[in-house]
């Protein structure tokens, strides 16, 4: 049941939820993701909340590369001329979506992005958390976390399953989805809704239900995101 819960999307029927996941070609994780996700979910159970942090900067990114692709073709931008990054908690459903209108991420980025590691900074985290694991002291940790940020499986924090949902302007829209074991990516069955861009949808934990309050999320918006350069817009169902 919870399962069939999980990948309900916005839009689609049963049968075509049955279609996506009959249809989604299946991947297992790099050695190097495993190993990484074990890490931030056992070093980082305190400071669950830096996943915030790590999705706007995520789509802040994505945004900034969008616009640098539109300094050389202008036409870049006309899928979506918008640069903003939406927050939406849906309460009903127990989802946090941190939408932006970047770049978005081609089939080949999904499995390349978010399968493997392919940024230094994130090994670098790995050999320093390693080095360190038996002198490990809450300090010495916050201080690693600020100096390399540890990315997008921080989402995993929070989240028993994250759905990305994404359209490059090269690529159709996909589907990519994970329950921090393995991930599928398929073709969206429900077209290119998204003009471009990304919508990274948490499925929250239980003992992570508070990420859904408005007043939470913009705490920490204050708290760690406020140096971002595009607007950060929140809204929530009222549950
Ligand atoms: P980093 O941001 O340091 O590169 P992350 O683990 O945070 O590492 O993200 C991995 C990669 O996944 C990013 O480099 C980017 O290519 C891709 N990615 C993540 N989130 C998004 C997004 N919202 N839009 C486009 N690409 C994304
Ligand atoms: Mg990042």
């Amino acid at each position: 049941k919870r399962e069939e819960e999980a990948i309900k999307l916005d839009g689609l029927s049963v049968a075509q939820m049955k279609e996506v996941r009959e249809k989604a070609e299946k991947f297992t994780f790099q050695t190097e993701v495993n190993r990484m996700m074990k890490l931030i979910i056992n070093s980082l159970y305190r400071n669950k909340e830096i996943f915030l942090r790590e999705l706007i900067s995520n789509a802040s990114d994505a945004i900034d590369k969008i616009r640098l692709l539109a300094l050389t073709n202008k036409g870049e931008l006309d899928t979506n001329p918008e640069l903003n990054i939406r927050i939406k908690a849906d309460k009903e459903n127990k989802i946090l979506h941190i939408m932006d209108s970047g770049i978005g991420m081609t089939h080949q980025d999904l499995i390349n992005n978010l399968g493997t590691i392919a940024k230094s900074g994130t090994a670098d985290f790995l050999s320093k958390m390693q080095d360190t694991s038996k002198t490990e002291s809450g300090q010495d940790l916050n201080d690693m976390i600020g100096q390399f940020g540890v990315g997008f499986y921080s989402a995993f924090l929070v989240a028993d399953r994250v759905v990305v949902t994404t359209k490059h302007n090269a690529d159709k829209q996909y589907i990519w989805e994970s329950d921090a074991n393995s991930f599928s990516i398929v073709e969206d069955p429900r077209g290119d809704t998204l003009k471009r861009g990304s919508i990274i949808s948490l499925h929250l934990k239980d003992e992570a239900q508070d990420f859904l309050e408005e007043d939470t999320v913009r705490e920490l918006i204050r708290k760690y995101s406020q140096f971002i350069n595009f607007p950060i817009l929140m809204w929530s169902s009222k549950t």
